[in-house]
């Protein structure tokens, strides 16, 4: 059965800006006097080239001369290059990543720069592991750099369990168990994510987030039969699963 590939984020903004406007019009040049003179054609040398760049930008905006799939090339290309600029970025620099990518060698399992992977996913995913090809982050999937970070952390722990705890992923309570601590461990769920969601309360807060969180991505799999069904494998393991913080000391 098929690795799942499912641990979804579903509350990031619309990426409107991905749209392919239907309408695209041509745009005519600026008139420019015809006057001789070397340093008056070098202004226009100059306009010349301000007037690409801004096109070119306003193109990159509006889609105005290009065809929706070269517009989604561009957004492609941005994508990636952002994801993999923090990507490195945070593999250098933000003390979780580093953390797991530790205890990951230490594991026996260190987590190579080709198995960390940005690709363009379909919008409701985030990232995911797979235990042959490593993990991959959506490029298209991030609405900031702490949001990709969590997503990393969030993999690496299914990466680490996957390493030391030899999970059966078609086993719906093994894949309960290693969401219900990736949702807990990586920054998922702290609060102000929380708020961003439209899911904040005072009670339980955390625990709750972890809950919801995990069954999403239990459903994604493939055996999974129902919500029900990923709702109860949940709560089976919920609180052994909650409490077992390896490889940190506490919630992240
Ligand atoms: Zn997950």
């Amino acid at each position: 059965m098929a690795q799942p590939q499912t641990h979804s984020s579903t509350q990031g903004p619309p990426q409107s800006s991905q749209v392919p406007p239907t309408a695209a019009a041509p745009v005519s040049p600026p008139a420019h006097d015809t006057t001789d003179g070397s340093a008056s054609s070098e202004k226009e040398n100059k306009e010349k080239k301000a007037f690409d760049r801004w096109r070119h930008t306003l193109s990159l905006i509006t889609g105005i001369g290009l065809s929706p799939e070269e517009f989604q090339a561009e957004i492609d290309k941005a994508d990636k290059k952002q994801c993999e600029l923090y990507k490195e970025q945070l593999v250098k620099s933000s003390p979780g990543v580093r953390f797991m990518m530790n205890n990951l060698k230490k594991s026996g399992c260190p987590l190579t720069k080709n198995m960390l992977e940005c690709g363009p996913c379909d919008s409701t995913k985030s990232g995911g592991f797979s235990k042959d090809h490593g993990i991959l982050l959506c490029q298209n999937g991030f609405f900031s750099k702490k949001h990709q970070e969590h997503t990393m952390i969030h993999e690496m722990i299914h990466m680490y369990d996957h390493c030391v705890f030899k999970v059966d992923w078609d086993n719906l309570r093994h894949h309960a168990c290693s969401e219900v601590r990736a949702a807990a461990l990586s920054g998922d769920c702290n609060w102000t994510r929380e708020v961003r969601r439209g899911f904040y309360t005072f009670t339980k807060q955390h625990q709750e987030c972890v809950k919801r969180r995990a069954t999403i991505s239990v459903q994604a799999n493939p055996n999974c039969p129902s919500r029900a069904a990923a709702e109860k494998a949940v709560n089976a393991v919920f609180e052994s699963c909650y409490s077992d913080t390896r490889p940190y000391d506490e919630f992240y």
